[in-house]
């Protein structure tokens, strides 16, 4: 198998979890990855449904977002992830999704903030908001590099849209997209109890430096 026929049935297949984890609605929603020693990403096909999604149906694209191959034309976010894999070099996968708990907080404009030791694990602190940007120039894509530069937090809320994540592989990309979702709910649900304290700085600081060099099979 080629480098890229690898990398196209690793990007069908993560898409799995978009669905298994309730973060995308009908076609919304799309997870890409940079193609190693090529400047090139594959990403999800415009307007295919979930169950209809194959390896073959993968669309590749060069880094300025212009289709390369693929009989589908490639999700409408293509440009945005193009911009945040041309401006980040150590970021090989980035996924988009509505997904209701965090757009609500994007909705608002408002941060996560970092209260729970999972998110000072995950995230390195509040989940950021990003500018509102449309779709169809580089603002989006802009944003989120500009957002995500001065953050920890590998995933961004752009405002009143929804969450993009980053990793330095697409798995990693799609593990943010489902923790910033589940830690997204359960602030909401902790914010409907009463007010929130954040976490000390000191704590986020030591919790995210044992989680992220320590934690887990070496
Ligand atoms: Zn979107």
């Amino acid at each position: 198998m080629s480098v890229l026929d690898a990398v196209r049935a690793e990007v069908c297949a993560l898409h799995t979890h978009l669905t298994r984890w309730n973060l995308v609605t009908w076609t919304a929603g799309n997870v890409s990855a940079r193609v190693p020693g090529e400047d090139l990403l594959v990403i999800k096909p415009s307007g295919v449904s979930y169950d209809e999604l194959t390896p073959a149906a993968m669309v590749v694209c060069d880094l300025d977002g212009k289709l390369v191959e693929g009989e589908h034309s490639p999700s409408s976010d293509t440009e945005s992830h193009a911009y945040v894999y041309r401006h980040m070099p150590e970021v090989n996968g980035v996924v988009h999704t509505h997904s209701p708990y965090a757009t609500a907080w994007a909705a608002r404009g408002e941060p996560i903030p970092c209260s729970l030791t999972a998110m000072a694990d995950e995230f390195g602190g509040d989940i950021p908001i990003g500018p509102f940007a449309l779709i169809g120039s580089d603002d989006i894509g802009r944003g989120i590099v500009e957002t995500l530069r001065g953050s920890r937090s590998p995933a961004v809320l752009m405002r009143q849209h929804g969450p993009f994540t980053i990793g330095a592989s697409a798995k990693a990309a799609v593990k943010a997209a489902v923790m910033c979702e589940d830690v997204a709910r359960t602030m909401l649900l902790a914010r409907q109890l009463g007010a929130i304290d954040r976490l000390p700085g000191e704590a986020v600081d030591s919790l995210y430096d044992r989680y992220q060099n320590v934690y887990g099979q070496r």
